[in-house]
């Protein structure tokens, strides 16, 4: 920011079907926020293509607060497209991206903002514990993580979602990453920088029911595994030599038993187990082989990532609050 004016401060909010728990979530902010006397703010709420009230209630916030901006999706582009397009609409010299439902608590903000003071581009929150989610989600969210970093070059760090802060110059290196499976966190630990963590107590969801589906779960584990790693390509290379190990193993086997006893092996069992092994490993390597193909087409596509039916509050947007404040002196 200029030394003239605070620095701003964008915080991205992405909402799919929040009706339940959004009016709090607003509160909150806006209460954390005013605290903030040294830094200006604008909140950027993300409509994910909600279809219950969640849009009227974000409507009013921005009719009611000059901060408030919405980005309107045209249909449900899912979680991370939602933050994406909110942090190509931010401005601010920093970005924190929040979670609607409160479970990211919107105090750490504060201490997030004091660290960027200190030289760091990115303060990313690291759950300590997680109050309110099942024993599964726990222990599946602890294995991907395990997983991902097992297998990927980049090291993302654990227990991390995507309550962060970012310096702009980490958002535009973000923003010049054109790819179309956004793996937001794992793409910002890429980036580098100075990054530090910030531990905090994830508390339960505020109110309403997760919008992460078991579908939507496993599509963002499996773009976190395969954006991040070639490693699983290599996978059938491996078993292709243990396969192939094996059956020199049979094949010697065989020969001495013959020249030995002459006897043959024996039996159809070991046959039908052998091809049905291969075969089921091929099909899974095939599959395997079929994500990055099916990645790759869509990068090749090149659709955009998502589009905006209405943007509220943005200064491009003529009938916004704030434009009303720059209007250009007319021509008479
Ligand atoms: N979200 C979204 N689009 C989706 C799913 C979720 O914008 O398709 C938002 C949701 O409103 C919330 C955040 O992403 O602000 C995290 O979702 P949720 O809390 O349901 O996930 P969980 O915390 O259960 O993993
Ligand atoms: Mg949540």
């Amino acid at each position: 920011g200029s030394r003239f004016h605070p620095p701003l401060c964008s915080i991205v909010v992405p909402c799919f079907n929040e009706e339940a728990v959004i009016g709090k979530t607003h509160g909150r902010l806006m209460g954390i926020l005013c605290e903030q006397t040294s830094w200006s703010f604008e909140i950027i709420y993300v409509d994910d293509g909600s279809h219950d009230r969640t849009l009227k209630l974000l409507q009013e916030f921005h009719r009611v607060e000059s901060q408030v901006r919405v980005l309107i999706l045209s249909r449900n582009f899912g979680h991370q497209i939602a933050v994406t397009a909110g942090l190509e609409h931010a401005s601010g010299d920093v970005v924190v991206i929040i979670d609607a439902d409160l479970q990211d608590p919107p105090e750490t903000i504060g201490q997030m903002l004091e660290q960027w003071h200190q030289g760091v581009d990115v303060v990313y929150g690291v759950r300590l514990e997680r109050a309110g989610e099942t024993v599964y989600k726990r222990w599946s969210a602890k294995l991907f993580y395990r997983l991902v970093n097992m297998l990927s070059g980049t090291a993302i760090p654990l227990d991390t979602g995507d309550f962060r802060l970012m310096d702009r110059q980490v958002v535009q290196a973000l923003l010049s990453m054109p790819e179309r499976d956004r793996f937001v966190r794992g793409m910002v630990a890429w980036t580098g920088f100075r990054q530090k963590p910030i531990f905090y107590k994830r508390a339960a969801r505020a109110s309403g029911r997760t919008k992460y589906s078991l579908k939507k779960m496993l599509r963002l584990a499996v773009d976190g595994l395969l954006s991040f790693s070639r490693t699983p390509l290599r996978l059938s290379m491996w078993l292709g030599f243990m396969a192939s190990g094996l059956a020199l193993v049979g094949i010697a086997y065989a020969t001495i038993l013959r020249l030995l006893t002459q006897q043959w092996v024996a039996g159809w069992t070991l046959l039908f187990i052998g091809i049905m092994f291969l075969g089921g490993l091929q099909l899974l390597m095939l599959g395997l082989i079929g994500e990055y193909v099916g990645r790759i087409y869509n990068e090749v596509k090149g659709r955009p990532l998502y589009f905006i039916r209405e943007r509220l509050g943005f200064a491009e947007n003529p009938k916004s609050s704030d434009t009303a404040e720059v209007v250009t002196p007319s021509r008479q």
